[in-house]
């Protein structure tokens, strides 16, 4: 036993040291394949003698247990926020109520990591809790998730007791490998790695949250009696030689003008960093002098955070193309001249809608000024007209649809011109490409580029034409080998069993969602005993407005509708609703047929999760509460939901209630 120890300590030495090589030093001393080696031993032993793996073993790193939820832990010491700078004035005047209070400093310049600010708490030299900076008093211990980064020690060589503050980021390398894989997946991508990084520290379970390749960096620590460093330079080189991964592009300055360097030399080589970043922290870096200015209410007095402005780019307007939508709807594109805007190369931006253009005086020809709205959706902010070469007119949209000609409208109370012909080939399209969408029929592998072609060569012309095609139809487009048809009639006929949902909401009918055309489907149950519904029947029913059904009751009694229904039918696409019934539940008496609603910011469970629960259990889960509500579950902060329900005198059970509820049902 005493050998299988040793080698126990050894392992977890060797693999902290390579650890510590690779993610810290950015210099691995062995190959990937000999840490993995290792680490698969030390696994093993592991598994073999559970009694030996202990919560700083390397092993960890792989994600533990999932967890139910975050618990909310206080912070020792506040994480405060930094004050705002946006241009050099607001620096100067920073600089000089500094030089006021305690004459000549030096500044501490540092990045500042576009990531999620994190609290370490090591005791004994061990990490044992991590937490977010929540409201700054309060945060959310994800200790389970940051063991996973490994640029985070789990031990270090000193046992000092102290807590370290830095920010977790997700490297671009990283959030690139993780969206491709999430379109891949047909997920939404993350909008940003900020929001990626916060949304895997955030995942309940920590293996998920191991995949994901974040890392951080430490820039502050909250107590330095441990410590012996008397500026904030010397804690950042202590923090290195302790193991931890501070940023080495830091800079010690003598005074504001070499501040103001620093930020002009980022501000251009931002873009060349592995990392976001979305400004520059200064800081004085004698703490003594720190301790004299001391804090705000919010705040500390000796340090700011100078923000970079959103990124404005000037190219040229090329055109403006329009696109009709499934419904009609013409939205104007502006085609530019591909410009770097951060990050990505930018060639066609929204333009909303004609209102916009005209009062932006946009034209086609101009230098336009692009940016990024909340550093994600390319927009176009302004024409310059100075330099607006001659002849070029105000634009005016066109009177008439740009793929079938018809007249346009402008439909009261909307800022939209609408395409309203019915047999509109570019409304066609889009609804052929919703048809087959995830929600509504879900038939794999027939894509936009797919169907356009087929349209064009009029092999389908209405969505049924989708289930006649044949392997002759399909082989001659581009791309298409024997293999890739084979997949997509197999997909094409298994979409043939879908439950009638699926379908109700594939047709497109105005206004029908997904929730309402499952409302439907299982209220009637089968197409025919739709198609003979009335208006008054559907406006009896809870979740449905006069505008939807009339919308349906108008669809359906079509002749060209009933046409495509039997056309449908005749190729055995199913028309019945083969989902659960509610009525068909179960279910606890105490939920079963209820009209039930959430309301706060629950803390044991997700709303969803609780929905899902409650819809198990019988419930009817609404989002408003009425007359008619039977219980609302109310979390912590409920707002006017609570207070309505207090009014009606509707049945009001905090979260524990109903947690105590579900455990009784359930064991
Ligand atoms: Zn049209």
């Amino acid at each position: 036993m005493d050998n299988i120890q040793n080698r126990v300590k050894a392992l977890h030495d060797l693999l902290n040291q390579y650890g510590y090589e690779y993610y810290v030093q950015d210099n691995p001393s062995v190959p990937d394949s000999e840490y993995d080696k290792l680490l698969r031993e030390l696994i093993d032993i592991e598994e073999a003698h559970p009694e030996l793996k202990s919560p700083d073993s390397p092993t960890v790193r792989v994600g533990g247990e999932v967890q139910s939820s975050f618990e909310k832990v206080n912070h020792d010491t506040p994480m405060l926020s930094l004050g705002n700078a946006f241009n050099e004035q607001e620096l100067r005047r920073f600089d000089q109520r500094i030089r006021e209070q305690v004459g000549k400093v030096e500044y501490m310049c540092e990045l500042k990591i576009d990531g999620l600010a994190v609290s370490l708490k090591y005791v004994d030299g061990r990490f044992v809790q991590g937490l977010t900076r929540g409201d700054g008093t309060t945060g959310e211990d994800i200790t389970e998730n940051l063991r996973t980064i490994h640029a985070i020690p789990l031990k270090i060589n000193e046992p000092l007791s102290f807590e370290v503050r830095g920010e977790a980021y997700m490297p671009r390398s990283s959030f690139i490998r993780l969206n491709e894989e999430k379109e891949k997946n047909d997920e939404q991508p993350f909008a940003n790695p900020r929001n990626a990084a916060a949304g895997s520290l955030r995942q309940l379970d920590p293996k998920l949250a191991a995949k994901r390749k974040l890392s951080v960096f430490l820039y502050s620590v909250n107590d330095f009696t441990d410590f012996k460093a008397t500026t904030q330079s010397g804690a950042l080189d202590e923090l290195d030689r302790l193991g931890f991964k501070t940023n080495h592009e830091r800079a010690r300055v003598d005074d504001i003008e070499g501040v103001l360097a620093y930020i002009e030399k980022w501000t251009n080589q931002r873009e060349q960093l592995p990392y976001d970043i979305d400004g520059i922290v200064i800081k004085v870096n004698d703490i003594e002098q720190q301790d004299e200015m001391g804090y705000t209410q919010k705040s500390p007095r000796w340090a700011i955070a100078y923000k970079f402005p959103a990124e404005e780019v000037v190219t040229t307007l090329q055109d403006i193309e329009l696109s009709i939508g499934r419904t009609g709807v013409v939205t104007p594109t502006a085609i530019l001249n591909p410009v770097r805007v951060a990050g990505t190369t930018v060639s066609r931006a929204s333009l909303h809608n004609e209102d916009l253009i005209r009062e932006r005086d946009i034209r086609i020809g101009d230098s336009v000024v692009v940016k990024k709205a909340g550093d994600i959706i390319p927009e176009v902010v302004r024409s310059i007209t100075e330099r607006r070469p001659e002849g070029t007119l105000p634009y005016s949209m066109p009177t008439h649809c740009p793929s079938c000609g018809h007249e346009l409208v402008r439909i009261e109370g909307e800022v939209a011109l609408r395409c309203i012909n019915p047999k509109c080939q570019a409304q066609l399209v889009e609804g052929l490409i919703h048809f087959v969408s995830r929600q509504a029929m879900n038939i794999d592998g027939l894509g936009t580029k797919i169907i356009q072609q087929l349209y064009h060569h009029e092999v389908i012309k209405d969505v049924a034409d989708i289930f006649y095609l044949t392997e002759d139809d399909l082989l001659p487009l581009e791309r298409m080998g024997s293999k890739k048809v084979d997949n997509l009639l197999k997909a094409i006929d298994d979409a043939k069993a879908n439950s009638l949902e699926h379908l109700l909401f594939g047709l497109g009918i105005r206004h029908l969602g997904v929730k309402a055309s499952q409302v439907l489907a299982e209220k009637y149950e089968t197409m025919d005993r739709l198609l003979e519904v009335t208006e008054e029947e559907l406006v009896s029913i809870h979740d449905i407005g006069d505008k939807l059904a009339q919308s349906v009751v108008t669809y359906l009694e079509n002749e060209d509708i009933k046409a495509l229904i039997e056309k449908l039918k005749n190729k055995d696409v199913n028309m019945v609703y083969n989902g659960i019934k509610t009525s068909d539940i179960e279910g606890h008496p105490d939920f079963k047929d209820k009209t039930i609603v959430l309301t706060g910011k629950l803390q044991q469970l997700t709303r969803k999760e609780a929905s899902a629960w409650l819809e198990l259990q019988g419930a009817k889960v609404t989002s408003s509460v009425t007359k008619n509500t039977d219980l609302v579950i109310a979390g912590e902060d409920a707002g006017s939901k609570l207070t309505k329900a207090e009014k009606f005198g509707t049945e009001i059970w905090t979260e524990e209630q109903f947690v105590a509820k579900q455990n009784e049902i359930s064991s």
